[in-house]
């Protein structure tokens, strides 16, 4: 067989796969869509949808991928690796720790002994993240984030106001972990500047395709695989990859690393993304979610595509 004609095989069944795990899972009716953001109870509990980008730029996408939806928490990632780079990891270091919690996303919890916010894929630790984001002012820091995502996308990038505003008026208990941070001197005096940012942050729109672009610019050291232009400087890739594959899936985590094997993060929405280095990014969108708040038909398919298409970071063999 030639090198292309092993290619088409290839390239053929990553859309019959995808296309064969939407008519699988799409009447699975398991779960709940958010309602604890009153805008993100509107959702359509039906919208379904997976894509997968590869580092070569080639896209495959099956069901509702045109479907905007916020990003949620899927945010954290990308808001982390703009922190890593306006910082260092050093800094951000003595700010924000990497280990994983075995709590809920929402826990208000920070490490007894250093007082930090455990790592920044749960709320505590985005916040703290957001916090350091550099810029003159509040709009210049949204402004810079707009930014970083247009290069992760590819497009401009748009915040959905009333998913802002319904988050901004109920987020209590994201406010609550916010003053215990300013407590214990973890983020500065501005909690409410810090808070909008991060509400903000959540709020942008995306389709399930824009989340495997960026999760395939991960997955390509940094470059969006469409445009070529640089995301972020390659040196963090390996930083945020690892909070993610410890910590993405928040206290689902472990046995998403046992049995997914793929560094990843959700958002409440519904989102999830997934990267495969070297290879390819993941995007499925499905509002419905478990306990944990991960969308459950988003983990079974992410858990099939990576037992189908060999993707486990250490099934070796498979894989190289
Ligand atoms: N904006 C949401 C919150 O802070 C994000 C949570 C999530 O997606 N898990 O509650």
């Amino acid at each position: 067989m030639t090198d292309s004609q092993e290619s088409d095989i290839t390239t053929q069944s990553f859309l019959e796969v995808i296309k064969d795990l939407h008519s699988q899972y799409k009447s699975l009716s398991e779960g709940k869509v958010a309602n604890y953001i009153p805008e993100l109870a509107k959702l359509n509990p039906n919208l379904f949808s997976i894509c997968i980008v590869t580092v070569d730029g080639e896209i495959y996408e099956v069901g509702d991928y045109q479907q905007l939806f916020t990003i949620q928490s899927i945010s954290k990632v990308f808001v982390y690796g703009q922190a890593l780079e306006d910082h260092g990891k050093d800094y951000v270091l003595t700010r924000v720790g990497v280990e994983p919690t075995g709590d809920a996303f929402n826990a208000i919890i920070l490490d007894e002994k250093s007082k930090r916010p455990y790592n920044p894929m749960v709320n505590a630790g985005a916040i703290a993240t957001t916090s350091l984001i550099k810029g003159n002012g509040a709009t210049e820091k949204l402004n810079r984030l707009l930014e970083m995502y247009k290069r992760y996308i590819g497009r401009d990038v748009f915040v959905d106001i009333s998913v802002f505003t319904s988050e901004r008026s109920t987020g209590h208990r994201n406010r609550a972990t916010a003053h215990l941070m300013l407590n214990f001197g973890m983020i500065d005096q501005n909690i409410e500047e810090a808070l909008d940012l991060y509400f903000q942050q959540c709020s942008v729109l995306v389709t399930c395709k824009d989340l495997a672009v960026m999760a395939a610019t991960l997955a390509n050291k940094g470059v969006n695989p469409i445009t070529k232009e640089k995301a972020i400087d390659s040196q963090y890739i390996k930083d945020i990859l690892s909070v993610m594959y410890t910590c993405g899936m928040y206290n689902f985590a472990g046995e998403w690393a046992y049995k997914v094997g793929i560094p990843a993060k959700s958002g409440v929405c519904g989102g999830i993304i997934a990267v495969v280095p070297g290879k390819m990014g993941i995007g499925v969108f499905s509002p419905l979610l478990d306990m944990r708040g991960n969308s459950v038909r988003g983990v079974k398919v992410c858990e099939e595509l990576s037992h189908r298409l060999g993707l486990h970071l250490f099934e070796s063999g498979k894989n190289s």
